[in-house]
């Protein structure tokens, strides 16, 4: 087991010096896929788990632009192809000044995890641009849209990678990316998921995410004898998978009472209900504003602003019984996560990608809180994908009662498959274990039917 450890860091070092994130994801994975081998060293004969670790492709390419101005502006674009053993590559375009080659491949390998875990046929893939939308006009964002399918279209295909959403890019972008598609292959294929409902997209797709998540995490809290019902809630972000976690929250009777952007968060101890969620939707969705407003809006809630680069953020020392990081990878380090078990949340279940560091993950752990990582909470989101792209291949459309019972028996599923591989590797109740002992099987076992490719 150490020595596997070693040997994969070693590998994975020298291949990839300084990829920090993608070197996180893979430890994190490593120490799971320790008991698998024990169990089955021919995957270690085949070195499945150092060919799952290099991408089956990786694109990078030149996105130029012209901005309002008549300028120049020239972005990087990538696509990487991570893993197609059980389908063709799946998974989001962020669109984010940060973005680069060891964030991407740190969700690619993620991503082949969580799509295996929702039982649909998807590979694993990840891409996206360091564009930043903020302060972008419309017009901006569709030529920077256009100019980034023109190179990405001829990697993709409804069989061959079919990307979706992720960080800044939402069913606006994806609707200018699909025009271009349109345009330079003259096909209305299904190459991408998050489409509009009336041009190939599903219902419930927008939502998927953050239900999913509520779904996965009252999973849990079912599973311990418990319920969503005047749960206090901690929500960080303010975009999608906030928005409908919030929404699932309030339905389920739960009290979201907090939200957050990139600048500052806003604590409201009297709970966000439906009309407020709209207020919040408005602001992000249409007027591209400020969480900042809210508490304009609404006096009696407080809004705190953010340092960045400080030891700790404030927002994870506000009480609460449920935690649910909605914004971006490690969002919540150790000190965050000491203040979390100090305050004895129950549940921290994981909307976005990778939000908790390593130390975070230990310290949530030895505490005994109820803990989901990303790749299976928030797996809802690219499991309606999936059902769109059977959906888009049957050229039919679900309706919306339909699509939600869909995604709500596969949170379930997640969820039992996650404890069912925990208990018979001999770590009953943890679901980080449980979710990359699942997938690495089911990936594994198809690696190797396929042979040495
Ligand atoms: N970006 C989302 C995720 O992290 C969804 C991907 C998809 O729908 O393909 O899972």
């Amino acid at each position: 087991m150490t020595d596997l450890k070693e040997q994969i860091l070693a590998y994975i070092n020298k291949r990839s010096p300084n990829e920090k994130e993608f070197i996180q994801a893979v430890e994190e994975v490593v120490s799971s896929v320790g008991r698998v081998l024990e169990r089955h060293p021919e995957y270690e004969d085949l070195k499945i788990l150092e060919r799952m670790i290099e991408p089956e492709r990786v694109i990078t390419f030149r996105v130029a632009w012209q901005d309002d101005a008549g300028e120049v502006q020239i972005n990087r674009g990538y696509r990487i192809q991570m893993n197609s053993a059980i389908g063709p590559y799946k998974g989001g375009l962020r669109f984010h000044p940060s973005v680069n080659s060891s964030i991407l491949k740190f969700l690619a390998f993620e991503q082949i995890f969580k799509n295996a875990l929702t039982s649909l046929p998807m590979g694993g893939g990840k891409g996206g641009a360091d564009f930043d939308p903020k302060g972008k006009s419309d017009a901006e964002i569709m030529r920077f849209c256009h100019a980034f399918m023109q190179e990405l279209y001829r990697h993709i295909g409804d069989f061959t990678d079919v990307p979706a959403g992720d960080i800044g890019v939402g069913s606006r972008e994806i609707g200018y990316l699909f025009g271009m598609y349109k345009k330079l292959k003259n096909e209305f294929t299904g190459i991408l998921t998050g489409k509009g409902k009336h041009w190939g997209g599903s219902v419930i797709r927008p939502e998927a995410t953050g239900y999913g998540l509520i779904y996965f995490a009252s999973n849990m809290l079912q599973a311990n004898e418990d319920t969503m019902e005047n749960k206090k809630c901690i929500i960080s972000g303010a975009g999608n998978v906030s928005q409908y976690a919030m929404e699932k929250i309030i339905e389920l009777g739960g009290i979201p009472i907090t939200v957050s952007d990139s600048s500052g968060f806003i604590v409201d101890k009297e709970g966000i209900d439906e009309q407020k969620l709209e207020f919040i939707k408005d602001l992000k969705n249409n007027k591209r504003g400020r969480i900042k407003e809210y508490a304009d809006k609404y006096p009696d809630s407080e809004y705190v602003e953010t340092e960045q680069d400080a030891d700790f953020n404030p927002l994870w020392k506000v009480e609460a019984d449920c935690v649910f990081p909605c914004a971006t990878q490690n969002e919540i380090n150790k000190q965050d996560a000491e203040h979390l078990a100090k305050n004895k949340i129950m549940l921290l279940a994981e909307g976005a990608n990778m939000p908790c560091s390593s130390e975070a993950i230990a310290v949530l752990q030895e505490s005994k809180i109820l803990y989901a990582p990303g790749k299976c909470a928030n797996a809802g989101g690219v499991a309606v994908s999936g059902l769109e792209m059977t959906q888009n291949r049957m050229g039919v459309y679900w309706n919306r009662e339909d699509v939600d019972e869909r995604l709500k028996q596969i949170m379930k599923n997640i969820h039992e498959v996650c404890l069912n591989a925990a208990e018979e590797y001999g770590v009953p109740g943890n679901y980080l274990e449980g979710a990359n002992i699942f997938g690495f099987l089911k990936v594994a076992e198809a690696m190797k039917a396929q042979g040495i490719v």
